[in-house]
C-alpha cells in the first residue's frame, strides 16, 4: 500500500499532486540551489512565493481589493483572542452563535479579556446536533461570530447568514475553508487554520475587510494587532514560510481542479456515499446530527455499542482506513472528507460500512 485512506480531522490529507510537486522542488527549488525552508523571507524569490499564495486565494474565492489576505501564526485558536481584542468595542457586546466546542472556546477568550459577550443563539440544548435557524443580536453588537463548520459535532451552516448594516460578520471557517463557493462579500472577516483543508499546520489564513481593520481598536500588543500584519504583508516577523508555500500549492490545485464549484460537487459525492451507507443501514449506523445540517466535511456517526465502534475502527485500520475515531470529547466515529480526500477513499469506506454491518448486525 502506497497511501492510506486518510480520514483524519486535522492535520489532514493533502492532494497527492501537491505532495509530489513539493517533493520535486524540495531539495533544490526551481534550480535556485536551496529549499523553500532555507530561503530568507526577505528575498525576492520568497516574496514571489507569498505573493502567489495571496493571489491564488483571491482568484479562487473571487476576493476584491476591499479585502486583505493575511497569513498568521498561533492557529485558529489565536484568532479566538485576536478577534475580540481588535473588534470588541467598549460599550458594545461581542455576539456569538454557539454551535459547539470551537464556538465555546471563542466565547471564552472574549470573556477572559473582559469583553461583554452576548450569545445570540446556541444549539447546546440538543448537544449541538443542529445549526440554529434564528438568532437575536444584542442592543449594540460589535460583531457577530459564527463557526461555519463544526469539526467535532459534524454540523455545517448551509447559508451565509446576514447581519444588520454596520454589524460585521466574522467566521471561523477552519474546517470548511475553500470547500464550496461562498459570497465573500457577506463576510467582514474569515479565518481558517490551514491544516484542515488547505495545507500543513502552523498557519492560519485571515481574509479581512480593510474597512474593518481600519476601524479596529488601538493600543493592542504589536503581534496581536491585525494592522501590524497588514502593514507588513504578513512579514512583520518571520512568517511560517514553508506552510505559506504549501497553501499556495494546495489552492492552485483547487484552481486546476476546476475551482470551488467542482470541488463542492466532488465533496458532495464523497459525503453522499457515506451518508447513504448509514441511511440505508436500518439504524445500525446512526447519524448524530439533523439531516439538513449535515456537514460535508466531518461525518459523525455511532454504532450500536462502544465495543462495536472500537472493532469498526480497528477493522477499518487493517484495510488502510485511518482517522475514523470521533473526537475525544464526544466519542463515536467520524470520517473527515476534506477537499483532498480522493473519491475512492470515500467509496472504500462506504463499502466497508456495508460489509461490517452484514457481519455484525
Ligand atoms: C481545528 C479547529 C480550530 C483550532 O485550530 P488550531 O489551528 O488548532 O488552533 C478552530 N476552529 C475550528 C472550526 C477547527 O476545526
Amino acid at each position: 500500500m502506497e497511501r492510506v485512506h486518510n480520514f483524519n480531522a486535522g492535520p489532514a490529507v493533502l492532494p497527492e499532486e501537491v505532495l509530489r510537486e513539493a517533493q520535486a522542488d524540495f531539495f533544490n527549488y526551481k534550480g535556485l540551489g536551496l529549499s523553500v525552508m532555507e530561503m530568507s523571507h526577505r528575498s525576492k524569490e520568497y516574496q514571489a512565493i507569498i505573493d502567489e499564495s495571496v493571489a491564488v486565494i483571491k482568484r479562487v474565492y473571487n476576493i476584491s481589493d476591499e479585502y486583505e489576505v493575511l497569513f498568521l501564526q498561533g492557529g485558529a485558536s489565536m484568532q479566538f483572542l485576536m478577534v475580540p481584542m481588535n473588534f470588541a468595542f467598549e460599550g458594545k457586546e461581542a455576539n456569538y452563535i454557539n454551535t459547539g466546542q470551537w464556538s465555546k472556546k471563542a466565547i471564552s477568550e472574549a470573556k477572559k479579556i473582559g469583553k461583554a459577550v452576548h450569545v445570540a443563539a446556541s444549539s447546546e440544548d440538543r448537544n449541538f446536533c443542529y445549526i440554529p435557524k434564528t438568532w437575536e443580536l444584542s442592543a449594540n453588537p460589535s460583531y457577530l461570530h459564527i463557526t461555519n463548520n463544526n469539526t467535532i459535532f459534524g454540523t455545517e451552516w448551509m447559508i451565509d447568514p446576514t447581519t444588520p448594516a454596520g454589524v460585521p460578520l466574522i467566521a471561523d471557517m477552519s474546517s470548511n475553508f475553500m470547500s464550496k463557493p461562498i459570497d465573500i462579500n457577506k463576510y467582514d472577516m474569515i479565518y481558517a487554520g490551514a491544516q484542515k483543508n488547505v495545507g500543513p499546520s502552523g498557519c492560519v489564513v485571515v481574509i479581512v475587510k480593510k474597512s474593518l481593520l481600519e476601524s479596529g481598536l488601538t493600543n493592542i500588543p504589536t503581534m496581536l494587532d491585525y494592522r501590524t500584519h497588514s502593514k507588513n504583508g504578513s512579514m512583520y516577523n518571520t512568517p511560517p514560510t514553508f506552510a505559506i508555500y504549501m497553501i499556495g500549492l494546495v489552492v492552485k490545485w483547487i484552481e486546476d481542479f476546476g475551482g470551488l464549484e467542482k470541488i463542492a460537487l466532488n465533496n458532495q459525492v464523497k459525503a453522499d456515499y457515506i451518508y447513504k451507507a448509514f441511511d440505508q443501514s436500518h439504524g445500525f449506523y446512526k447519524g448524530t446530527v439533523d439531516v439538513e445540517d449535515r456537514s460535508l466535511m466531518n461525518i459523525t456517526f455511532r454504532l450500536p455499542s462502544e465495543d462495536l465502534e472500537a472493532l469498526f475502527i480497528n477493522e477499518a485500520k487493517k484495510l488502510g482506513m485511518i482517522g475514523l475515531k470521533g473526537h475525544r470529547d464526544v466519542g463515536g466515529c467520524r470520517a473527515s472528507t476534506y477537499n483532498a480526500l480522493p473519491l475512492p477513499s470515500a467509496f472504500a469506506l462506504a463499502e466497508f460500512m456495508r460489509d461490517f454491518q452484514t457481519k455484525h448486525a
